[in-house]
């Protein structure tokens, strides 16, 4: 077929240990999935998984053992910095139980939801999506997959995140509030997933601003560690 303009190129993240890369369909993210994380926010309680999306594009990869650069957002003064554990959507699927949901699973990412918390809260506020606040370019920084056969017991595993050095985030796995599998039973009871789908599964206590010049060190025990650097 002919274009009346080249289409988009495929954004696709590397696959640790294999030649061939994870072609991205969509970006799912998960909010408010631990607790401490929760009441930082303003929240108590184990509510319903809700859910909200970045476009596939907001991908930026961080190389094995090297950096990506993003640029600081436009419009916002209080860019903040989620260190989330990604799952990888290898098999799709509707109303998948939790059950059986770990068998859709690909493997397993670090990932950096990046949020315009000023602009989210405003539109908290008013009641108006979330779309500026968190579905931005480069606001979604992810470092290679693992196969989850050679990922470890991610569901044990330490999450964190350091900004220069110091640490920001540092949290387990174990406290998600809706763990991997049900998170898949969740998502897919509203859609369709499909080979591809990225799932930000929520990011522990000490989210925080970040400024231009700052480093990002994040990681998940057993997976591929990330850094990122803000421009
Ligand atoms: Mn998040």
């Amino acid at each position: 077929m002919n274009f009346v303009f080249p289409p988009s190129p495929t954004v696709a993240v590397p696959v640790r240990g294999q030649d061939a890369a994870f072609p991205v369909h969509r970006i799912y993210c998960v909010g408010r999935n631990y607790e401490e994380h929760a009441k930082e926010m303003g929240f108590t309680g184990r509510e319903p998984p809700f859910f909200f999306m970045k476009p596939a594009d907001a991908v930026v990869v961080v190389p094995a053992g090297g950096e990506a650069v993003i640029d600081y957002p436009s419009l916002t003064k209080n860019l903040h910095h989620e260190i989330e554990l990604v799952v990888a959507i290898g098999r799709g699927g509707r109303a998948i139980r939790a059950a059986d949901a770990l068998s859709h699973v690909f493997g397993y990412a670090v990932g950096l939801d990046m949020t315009r918390r000023d602009l989210q809260n405003d539109m908290k506020k008013q009641g108006r999506p979330w779309c500026i606040g968190k579905a931005f370019e480069q606001s979604a920084p992810i470092g290679p997959i693992t196969p989850a056969a050679q990922a470890g017991d991610v569901a044990q595993a330490e999450i964190f995140v350091q900004v220069n050095g110091q640490d920001r985030q540092r949290s387990s796995v174990a406290k998600l509030i809706w763990n991997i599998a049900e998170t898949i039973e969740h998502l897919s009871a509203a859609w369709t997933l499909q080979p591809g789908d990225l799932i930000y599964t929520g990011t522990p206590e000490g989210v925080a601003a970040v400024v231009a010049g700052d480093v990002l060190s994040g990681g998940v025990t057993g997976l591929e560690p990330i850094r990122v650097r803000v421009r």
